[in-house]
């Protein structure tokens, strides 16, 4: 391993992670940015007491990595769970929030699906496997019925995706659901066998894992990594393509601001989103470019209100609320920030992080900053109730925001895993591939820190 060198392309909280893990074992590594600071989409702007989370408003603790990090890096005081209230989320229908029930009895005596919908689901363990890939609407529809699909399952998905459920695969873009049906024969045989074989992995599903985030902000823990990795970070690096030597060493070209880079590597990490690692590799593989290119980044805004208190119609009682497609709004849900974690508004005020566009509606997201904040606004005032103008007003949007994991994705992964086959100590690390979450980006740069190693050997 001795004298092999590492380049790590993206600083976001993916190449940070691995670069990390690589630091950590020893590894000479370097990691190249485009921008001026780390943590690509985890960003956190404070203004006014005010503390606007740009990016991921919280993470969950899905795996111990995240803990194991955190305490390596001297950042244990600033890890907060959100509030015990958190579970507490409510789902739209009929114009009316009503809560996601937690219990069989609240599920019974739940309004938000009829006697009928309640009733089809005793019959999910005895539906059969999918005969071929199937979107996660066909899965549902299937499995539990349209009401769920439309009232459970299409808002969640656009809380977490803000992606369409039409279009997405569910062994993609959920596997660990799509495997519940394929190893277990159905979701509740799974959901009670598999408990097992999470505990011997210490990795929690993502409905029981605990939700955190960083007194600071959620930007806390990739300004951490970026601390500790000091000057092997690289800032203002435009990486525009990747060589491969007759000698099996790595070229890396840079634009602008490439000065006294070392340009040359045994091993590269692409961390990058998917549109930007198919240009740095178009020229050598044009069947992965090609696969890359094909998934879709829908825009996302994300829409900071904060109001006086006393302006609120209704408790803000949990997490925040997801509109269902079927109810025909202009959001896709709004999560009650200061509800959820200390110090993300001045005393007396209230903050609220309303999420717009995505595959549903992309157009909204590209609406001005102006019209956007008009459009939150009457929003909350029909849904929740609020009173009055917002007394602080910040718009974040992301022309291309979160990867789909669409129909055919696995095929696509399949011709990037075939690039990695032929090209060893080529690697693909990011979004992407492997999960959004940023626990999935954690472990899936601890994973290719791994691999990197056994090459190295
Ligand atoms: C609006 C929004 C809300 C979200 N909410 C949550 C949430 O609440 N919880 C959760 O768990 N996840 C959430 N996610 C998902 C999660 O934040 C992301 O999946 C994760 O942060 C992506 O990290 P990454 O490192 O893979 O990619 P990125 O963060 O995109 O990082 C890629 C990095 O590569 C750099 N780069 C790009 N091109 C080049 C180049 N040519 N040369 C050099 N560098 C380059 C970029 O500048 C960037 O720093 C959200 C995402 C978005 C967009």
């Amino acid at each position: 391993m001795a004298g092999k060198s590492v380049i790590v392309v993206g600083a976001g909280i993916s190449g940070l992670s691995t670069a990390y893990f690589l630091d950590r074992a020893g590894s000479d590594v370097t990691l190249l940015e485009l921008e001026a600071v780390s943590g690509g989409t985890m960003q956190t702007v404070r203004e006014d007491g005010w503390l606007v989370e740009t990016g991921p408003t919280s993470s969950l603790e899905t795996t111990p990595l995240l803990r194991e990090m955190v305490k390596e890096l001297g950042i244990g005081d600033e890890w907060v769970y959100a509030d015990a209230s958190a579970d507490k989320r409510y789902i739209l229908r009929g114009g009316k929030l009503h809560p996601l029930p937690m219990t069989p009895l609240a599920f019974l005596v739940s309004g938000l699906w009829g006697g009928r919908a309640k009733l089809r689901l005793l019959g999910e363990p005895i539906v059969g496997r999918a005969p071929a890939e199937e979107s996660i609407a066909q899965f549902v529809t299937r499995r539990l019925g349209k009401e769920f699909l439309d009232y459970a399952i299409d808002p969640f998905v656009s809380g977490v995706y803000a992606g369409d459920p039409a279009r997405l695969s569910v062994r993609a873009a959920f596997p660990k659901l799509y495997a519940l049906e394929e190893k277990y024969g159905g979701l509740m045989k799974g959901m009670i066998l598999g408990a097992g074989e999470r505990r011997q992995r210490a990795e929690k599903a993502k409905d029981k894992a605990r939700m955190f985030s960083f007194r600071g902000g959620m930007q806390t823990f990739p300004r951490a990594i970026a601390r500790r990795l000091g000057a092997k970070i690289r800032y203002g690096c435009d990486v525009v393509a990747v060589e491969r030597g007759a000698d099996g060493r790595f070229r890396i070209l840079l634009g602008r601001g490439g000065g006294g880079i070392p340009a040359e590597s045994d091993v590269v990490v692409l961390a990058v989103p998917a549109y930007a690692a198919e240009l740095l590799i178009r020229h050598f593989s044009p069947a992965a470019s090609d696969a890359l290119r094909r998934i879709s980044y829908p825009p996302v805004a994300e829409v900071f209100l904060g109001y006086r208190a006393e302006d609120m119609g209704r408790a803000l009682d949990g997490f925040g609320y997801l509109v269902p497609a079927k109810e025909g709004r202009s959001i896709l849900g709004t999560i009650w920030s200061s509800s959820l974690f200390p110090g993300r508004a001045p005393e007396g005020r209230v903050a609220l992080t309303t999420f717009v566009g995505g595959s549903r509606q992309p157009q909204i997201a590209r609406k001005n900053e102006e019209d956007l904040i008009r459009l939150v606004t009457s929003e909350l005032r029909a849904l929740m109730n609020v009173r009055g103008d917002p007394v602080y007003a910040r718009v974040s949007r992301w022309e291309r925001a979160i990867p789909q994991y669409n129909l055919g994705h696995q095929e696509l992964m399949t011709t990037v895993d075939g690039l990695e086959t032929d090209m060893p100590g080529l690697f693909f690390c990011s979004n992407f591939r492997g999960g959004i979450a940023v626990g999935d980006c954690v472990m899936n740069g601890e994973k290719t820190a791994r691999r990197i190693l056994e090459t190295l050997r």
